[in-house]
């Protein structure tokens, strides 16, 4: 299949590596050059546009920022809208607004195009190995014929229901995991100034009501588990900032739909302010630097 691939970035580059290992033709564009170059080092060709990559193209992916970005690439001036021809499938694999998905794909739609949102979880290690979970929203035809493309990057490949479901799924997970980062990293910092061995602490709790994913495959604290992003300096992984924004995207929803959520804002403003303060490039399990505990002088 020959497959229009927009943005390369951390996440794309891998996909698209794995989508050609499979024998797709894939033709790649990233608005960064040395992104687009990295894609066209994995075998891509390079496009001069989102509506090049897009025309002549069976299948469009885009896996991109945020929201605004996904309405330039398909929206906007020589995107997606422009290049694809009707009766096109796309799939949009980015994490951003559920109503923003609706949006495209109903624009899209006037033009005979059909789109699935296609969000991942798992980061770059398992983008690299090809067993991301994904979460699909859209009809049932359309996500079947994009089935076995979105197997050649993942292993768990989920219909979740109408478009935009895909995304909404995706804040629920990220929003658990999320909090968890922040309430794993308080707790362990209070342990600490108990001076209770974390090694000792995480034994303990993995056997106990509190254990999470977060702790168990990303504990914050360095030296406990050898894969997490905390044993390499918080190298990402997923960045702080990625997670302050899927934070902000659940608040949003929230928001939009009245219901009362506490918790979430909370941890999203400490990532905010984790960022503020040079962390918004390291792994988001790097908040635990930033809740060191203040000054020995301060009044309790
Ligand atoms: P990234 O910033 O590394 O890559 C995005 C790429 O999109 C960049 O190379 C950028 O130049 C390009 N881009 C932006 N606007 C463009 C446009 N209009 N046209 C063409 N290219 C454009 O981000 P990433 O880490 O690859 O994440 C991509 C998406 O996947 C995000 O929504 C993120 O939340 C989600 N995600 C990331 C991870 C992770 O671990 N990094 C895990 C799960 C989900």
């Amino acid at each position: 299949m020959k497959i229009g691939f927009i943005g390369t970035g951390a996440m794309g580059q891998p996909m698209v590596g794995n989508l050609v290992k499979k024998g797709h033709a894939v033709v790649a564009y990233d608005a960064v050059p040395a992104a687009l170059e990295a894609a066209v080092k994995l075998g891509a060709s390079g496009a001069r546009s989102a509506a090049d990559a897009a025309k002549g193209s069976d299948l469009v992916i885009t896996m991109l920022p945020s929201s605004s970005h996904v309405e330039a690439a398909y929206l906007g001036p020589a995107g997606v809208l422009e290049g694809a021809a009707a009766g096109r499938l796309c799939i949009d694999m980015s994490t951003i607004a559920p109503a923003v998905s609706r949006r495209v794909a109903e624009a899209l739609r006037t033009r005979g195009v059909r789109f699935v949102d296609a969000p991942v979880s798992g980061g770059v290690p398992r983008a690299q190995e090809g067993t991301l979970a994904i979460m699909v929203g859209g009809e049932a035809p359309d996500v079947e014929e994009a089935r076995p493309i979105l197997a050649a990057m993942g292993s768990n490949v989920i219909h979740v229901g109408a478009v935009g479901s895909g995304e909404v799924a995706k804040l629920c997970n990220n929003l658990i995991a999320g909090v968890a980062a922040v309430a794993v990293s308080e707790a362990f910092r209070i342990a600490e100034g108990f001076g209770v061995d974390p090694k000792v602490l995480t034994d303990v709790i993995s056997k106990s009501s509190g254990n999470t994913w977060v702790m168990e495959h990303m504990h914050p604290v360095p030296g406990l588990v050898a894969k997490a992003a905390s044993s390499r300096d918080y190298a990402p992984g997923f960045t702080t900032d990625l997670m302050a924004k899927d934070l902000g995207l659940a608040v949003n929803a929230a928001r939009e739909l009245r219901v009362p959520v506490v918790v979430a804002p909370a941890a999203q403003q400490v990532l905010r302010l984790a960022s503020s303060h040079g962390l918004g490039r390291k792994d988001f399990s790097a908040v635990y630097q930033f809740l060191r505990p203040s000054s020995g002088e301060a009044p309790v």
